[in-house]
């Protein structure tokens, strides 16, 4: 039995409480939250700071992690997508190496569970270990070229089929993004996973091109695809933001984890929630302010209820694989966020995302989600510059 305790603990799934102790067996389950009196204090754990369930990282692109430093900040989508692909090929070797210590890095900044999106098989024999809980969304695009469709299902489903997820991990293959991806793509995507009860990633509103290739037809998308000696002759413009085109061809009856949605509106917010009660929207703070350095209104989304979650991104857009060094970039720029919503979103909320709150995202007893503490808390219980986190399971 292992007995934690700190200045305050964070249950998540209800309020915090001070001085609590936290009690699990040697194998991380939680026993009991219960009151430091009842405790012999030579018996416990006693910390300064905050005690936290593990933190769950919605969105990252762990193949992507060789690439730290190589396309520059500030650019915007489409630039650093072009950087991106020219870019990505290195020795199985160094991509290797890169992979593993990127997990290493999240392992130790107190990240339980990882949504990521795959491309290739880079990252399976990683993730087969069992490390942590791992949701690997294989991704598809055919740049909404139907004729292209059946081939990149089949390349698709042949990168799925080499991942043998270790128990308590999961796998789907899923949609790139609404300017990516066809009608015919998407149905084929929709026939193949289960019907209900998965997860399903998509970018979503990164940048404004892609909203002007919806609403008008034109724009920095159109021009990026004929340098790629793509047309979008036979496009048919629908004139509504790019998250209407998604929610006409995604399977209400599955999670939906709308990722980035620096664009999105109040209404599209409304249209989507009205659409489906599992939706849930990924944001990743730092990756957005390195690309396209603006941040998504927060307001907007905690005025709709919607559940946020939080994702690094990848090493090739962000300086670290760290969530709460995302809670730490929305504290900063907009402060009127409670650290109690940064936390929720941090880690309940992104564990009901990607279904992996029977074990993860709470201090609930018999679940296995993780202790952190948080050190070096800033006035009034909040994230400081100063604020560390130290991993205990
Ligand atoms: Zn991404």
């Amino acid at each position: 039995m292992r007995k934690f305790s700190a200045d305050w603990v964070y249950p998540v799934s209800s309020a915090p409480l001070p001085q609590a102790v936290v009690v699990t067996d040697n194998a991380g389950k939680i026993l009991a939250i219960e009151p430091r009196e009842r405790h012999d204090p030579a018996s416990v754990d006693i910390r300064s700071g905050v005690l936290i369930p593990g933190f769950v990282n919605t969105h990252c692109h762990l193949e992507l992690s060789h690439m730290k430093g190589k396309v520059d900040t500030g650019t915007g989508l489409i630039p650093f997508i072009t950087g991106v692909v020219t870019q990505r090929n290195a020795s199985p070797e160094l991509i290797g190496e890169a992979i593993e210590r990127a997990e290493a890095e999240m392992l130790a900044g107190g990240i339980v569970a990882v949504g990521d999106i795959s491309n290739v098989p880079d990252t399976f024999e990683v993730k087969s270990r069992g490390n942590m809980r791992w949701y690997t969304f294989v991704e598809l695009f055919d740049f909404l070229q139907d004729e292209g469709a059946e081939k990149t299902f089949d390349n698709g489903k042949a990168v799925f089929d080499q991942l043998r997820p270790a128990l308590g991990s999961a796998k789907a293959l899923v949609p790139h993004a609404p300017y990516s991806v066809s009608p015919r793509l998407f149905e084929r995507i929709n026939s193949f996973n289960p019907a209900s009860g998965m997860t399903i990633s998509i970018h979503n509103q990164e940048t404004p091109p892609e909203n002007e290739l919806f609403l008008q037809g034109t724009g920095g998308f159109r021009e990026f695809y004929s340098r790629f000696g793509i047309s979008l002759d036979r496009f048919q413009v629908p004139g509504t933001t790019s998250i209407h085109y998604a929610l006409a061809h995604l399977n209400p009856a599955n999670r939906t984890l709308f990722v980035h949605n620096t664009l999105t509106t109040a209404d599209d917010l409304a249209a989507a929630q009205a659409w489906s009660p599992h939706t849930y929207w990924a944001s990743c703070p730092n990756a957005n302010l390195y690309i396209e350095n603006r941040l998504p209104d927060y307001r907007v989304f905690m005025e709709a209820g919607a559940r946020v979650t939080l994702g690094t991104d990848s090493l090739t857009s962000n300086w670290q694989l760290s969530i709460l060094e995302e809670m730490k970039t929305i504290a900063r720029y907009q402060s009127y966020v409670p650290f109690s919503d940064l936390l929720r979103w941090a880690t309940l909320n992104g564990a009901q995302a990607l279904g992996f709150d029977d074990t993860l995202g709470s201090f609930e007893p018999g679940k296995t989600p993780g202790v952190l503490l948080l050190e070096g808390m800033g006035p009034g219980e909040n994230l400081g510059a100063d604020t560390r986190v130290v991993r205990l399971i």
